[in-house]
């Protein structure tokens, strides 16, 4: 196979080979099985204050924690526009519209300024948002002391999308147990995987109850099938969930990996004209899930594209970053609060290689392609 360092690629190591043949022997492989019940009572355990239920994917994670908040037909709920568009595209399933915001420069998240002034002009409007959605960017905690205090001082409840941010803390506490209901994704390129899957997390026994049953067809605990509401089929099934658990077991070890990878790149970069990277506060950690960079064509000579081209040409994968929401076609009736922050991150970005194995060598490869980006420019 020809040379290819991939963006981010699982390592499967642990116990995933164990537990799946445990689940395949038991002949548990669908919604029922220890490794759904181990899975949610390890992930309850290290989160110590919330419960979780283990669901089927990321999106019907979020999909359901809006349907918690009881978010319905012609409500706004206020999303980052800054990110994957499953933290929004829920928000239409339930017949409500999303309110975009713009980020803030320093952990490129939701800026809470233009959160407080978009939360003024809706209600001045005549709506108040239902719920505001908050990501935390290839795991970097957003300004969450300052959006607490504006939903507090309105009384809003906050999804806590982190989707790309399990084990990422702030102020030593773990992201996703902020907001009323937190969610978490295992899918493949996730800093954890349990190759598609999802978790919904909340303090509050009831809430995780009543997603227990909204997940399962709202099918009521009677000898035949009995509804009283419409529910969802979005449990994980047991083989997800023993790769989920076999990955939840090294997920320290992982984070420790992508936190030297990020260590890694900002030294061998720090030298470099136009180059920065998302700035972590003292009050976070961040699980550097993905290492991203801003290059600034006035100062290197060189764009994201032209960067990511040059990458490609040695078998290096890179991404950019997310092309806002506001900026979507699908989107483009939707409105938007504040400047031009998310669409220069979009339009400087790209996402270095990360995965967990990656090594000293390969990444001195990587930073040795940007270098020759740059001596090609200011030779
Ligand atoms: C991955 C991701 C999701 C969706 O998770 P899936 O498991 O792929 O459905 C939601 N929000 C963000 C920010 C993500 O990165």
């Amino acid at each position: 196979m020809a040379f290819h360092i991939p963006l981010s690629f699982p390592v499967l190591n642990g116990n995933e080979n164990l537990y799946t043949q445990q689940a395949l022997s038991s002949g548990h492989i669908a919604t029922f099985g220890q490794f759904i019940t181990r899975f949610e009572s390890k992930l309850s355990k290290r989160l110590k204050t919330h419960e979780s239920v283990v669901l089927n994917s990321g999106t019907s994670a979020l999909h359901l924690g809006m349907v918690l908040l009881g978010i319905g037909p012609g409500d706004e709920v206020i999303c980052q526009s800054f990110t994957f568009c499953a933290s929004a595209n829920p928000v239409v399933y339930l017949g409500a519209s999303p309110i975009f915001v713009d980020s803030e420069k320093d952990t490129w998240n939701i800026c809470p300024e233009i959160l407080e002034d978009t939360i003024l002009s809706r209600i001045s409007k005549g709506k108040k948002p239902k719920a505001i959605v908050i990501v935390h960017l290839f795991g970097m905690p957003a300004k969450i002391s300052e959006i607490l205090e504006i939903a507090q001082k309105y009384d809003i409840p906050v999804l806590e999308d982190a989707a790309e941010a399990i084990g990422s803390k702030f102020q030593g506490k773990a992201c996703g147990t902020f907001g009323q209901v937190g969610v978490y994704s295992f899918n493949g390129n996730k800093i954890m995987s349990a190759g598609g899957g999802g978790a919904l997390i909340s303090n509050d026994t009831n809430l995780i109850q009543r997603a227990k049953l909204l997940s399962t067809q709202a099918r009521e605990d009677l000898p035949f099938y009995h509804h009283l509401e419409i529910g969802y089929n979005y449990k994980m099934n047991n083989l997800s969930a023993a790769v989920g658990l076999a990955q939840l077991e090294q997920l320290d070890s992982f984070i420790k990996s992508r936190r030297l990878i990020n260590q890694r790149y900002r030294k061998m970069l720090k030298n470099f004209p136009g180059i920065e990277f998302q700035t972590e506060s003292d009050d976070s950690y961040s699980n550097y899930w993905l290492t991203a960079i801003l290059v600034d064509k006035e100062k290197t000579g060189f764009s994201n594209e032209q960067l990511k081209d040059s990458l490609m040409k040695k078998g290096i994968e890179s991404r950019f970053l997310w092309k806002p929401l506001h900026t979507q076609p699908v989107f483009n009736m939707t409105p938007y609060y504040g400047g031009s922050m998310s669409e220069k991150l979009f339009e400087n970005g790209l996402c270095l290689p990360s995965s967990v194995d990656l090594t000293l060598q390969h990444q001195e490869l990587i930073v040795e392609v940007i270098h020759t980006e740059l001596s090609k420019t200011f030779k």
